[in-house]
């Protein structure tokens, strides 16, 4: 379908920004500092964050290692942005990143770090000296002397320029200071976006019809733009995007650990074996400092859930937010393999709050920002691709910068129609897709 030209939206106007989560309240806090007043934000959670984020998370990694220069550069500013901004500097920590494959990783995961590692040393930005290579396990132990495990045949690299960001704790502070900007807020069946409506009048007036947006509670809210920023939910609310937009999920897990280990392991550096998952430092998450867990995450091709989206085959995160604790007995497996390789202290340990965390891929791994066809508008931004949390605080700028020139002038962002079977071949995943019908969880 043809796009239908906008017209480019003059600040001071209202805007209806729809999910507030990661990309929801970046792209609120950016109308806010380019002076924007009328701005509300709608989300079907309870609170911000919301239990359907994927950003609401006890942390996330915060790297500029990227095989493309264009993301690279973006990731590069969005690090001096996490470590000089007022609003998210308390929630930066610039740790460091050991990218690593293990004895038995396929070709694609050795290549990959190989890539990377020439993408590193050749990026104008990346701060001369930050890469070392890591030819074997004494060079791991070096890097990160916390970890007590064999490392059997690990190799890649560190990356001192990078760190990790206290997720939930970053969206919860960044609400708090929207909030006392006067934004406002619409939350639970108040904020749930149930049915995008075409305006009857101004669908009389070809080409594009204004929305409405019902939520839940039955009223219809409108604004001179509204954006749609569903994460993987998107295509529950417009159907249109789930030719370009695949939600997929990955299992999480944490290992509790005493106050003393945690200061055995402070510091330590993201940890990332690409052919078995990823782990952090240990955090506190709870005021007096008494409970420290480290979070652990499943490398995959990912879970679609398209066969328990019932008469769809777009794939969409469960409607209810899982209560259960379950995770797909292979990813428990190869969280434990990571453990016994790395911290083989932690590797009996139960894995608690247990979670799929829920994102939305494209074919590409590029984002989307742009106009909905169809409507005038309605601008979508998402196809967060697994990698968007790090653009935490400069993502909203992009999404301000495409409501105000009124079209998307990045190729890569724009509205795609063009498929996502959910089977795609992303060169930084490794390991095949998967629906979640197909596996087996364990509570
Ligand atoms: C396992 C995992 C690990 C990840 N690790 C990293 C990482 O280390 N680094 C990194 O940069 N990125 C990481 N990501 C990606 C990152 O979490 C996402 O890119 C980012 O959170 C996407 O933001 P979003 O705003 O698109 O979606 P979300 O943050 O999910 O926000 C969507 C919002 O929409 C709301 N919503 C849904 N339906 C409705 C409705 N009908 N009405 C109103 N509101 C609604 C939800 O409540 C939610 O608040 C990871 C993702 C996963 C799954």
């Amino acid at each position: 379908m043809a796009s239908i030209p906008q017209k480019p939206v003059q600040n001071g106007t209202s805007s209806l920004i729809v999910g507030g989560g990661t990309i929801g309240i970046s792209i609120a806090l950016h109308l806010s500092d380019r002076g924007y007043k009328n701005i509300t934000v709608l989300d079907r959670g309870e609170d911000i964050p919301s239990a359907y984020s994927a950003g609401n998370d006890v942390n996330k990694i915060v790297r500029a290692d990227y095989e493309d220069a264009f993301y690279a550069t973006h990731a590069l500013n969005a690090i001096h942005t996490w470590r000089t901004s007022p609003i998210f500097s308390p929630y930066y920590h610039h740790t460091g990143y050991l990218v690593a494959s293990s004895s038995s990783a396929p070709l694609k995961a050795t290549s990959h770090i190989s890539r990377l590692m020439t993408a590193i040393s050749s990026h104008p930005n990346q701060p001369r000296g930050c890469l070392s290579t890591i030819s074997r396990p004494t060079d791991v132990r070096r890097k990160v002397p916390q970890l007590t495990g064999l490392l059997t045949g690990w190799s890649g690299y560190f990356n001192s320029h990078a760190g990790y960001a206290r997720a939930a704790p970053a969206l919860k502070a960044l609400y708090i200071e929207l909030l006392a900007r006067g934004v406002t807020f619409h939350l639970g069946s108040a904020g749930e976006a149930v049915a995008i409506l075409p305006d009857e009048e101004t669908a009389k007036s070809f080409p594009a019809p204004r929305p409405y947006i019902k939520t839940a509670d039955k009223k219809l809210h409108c604004a001179d733009v509204i954006i749609l920023a569903l994460g993987a939910h998107t295509a529950r609310l417009l159907p249109a995007a789930g030719a370009q937009l695949t939600a997929k999920s990955w299992a999480v897990g944490h290992v509790r650990v005493s106050a003393g280990e945690a200061a055995r392991l402070k510091g330590m550096p993201v940890v990332n074996c690409r052919d078995l998952g990823f782990f952090f430092e240990p955090v506190s998450v709870d005021e007096s400092e008494q409970e420290w867990l480290i979070k652990l995450c499943a490398h995959g091709g990912g879970y679609t859930n398209r066969l328990g989206a019932s008469g769809s085959t777009t794939s969409l995160p469960p409607s209810q937010v899982q209560e259960n604790d379950a995770i797909p007995v292979e990813d428990e497996a190869l969280i434990r393999r990571l453990l016994r390789e790395a911290l083989p202290e932690f590797a009996k340990r139960p894995l608690e709050r247990r979670f799929m965390c829920w994102c939305t891929d494209t074919a590409d791994s590029e984002y989307v920002i742009d106009f909905v066809p169809g409507f005038k508008g309605l601008v979508l931004a998402g196809g967060d691709s697994g990698h968007a949390f790090k653009m935490f605080p400069i993502f909203g700028g992009w999404v301000a910068d495409v409501i105000e020139k009124g079209a998307q002038d990045e190729e890569r962002w724009r509205w795609k129609v063009g498929s996502s079977d959910g089977k795609e071949e992303i060169g930084w995943r490794v390991g095949g897709v998967k629906d979640i019908s197909e596996v087996r969880s364990r509570l």
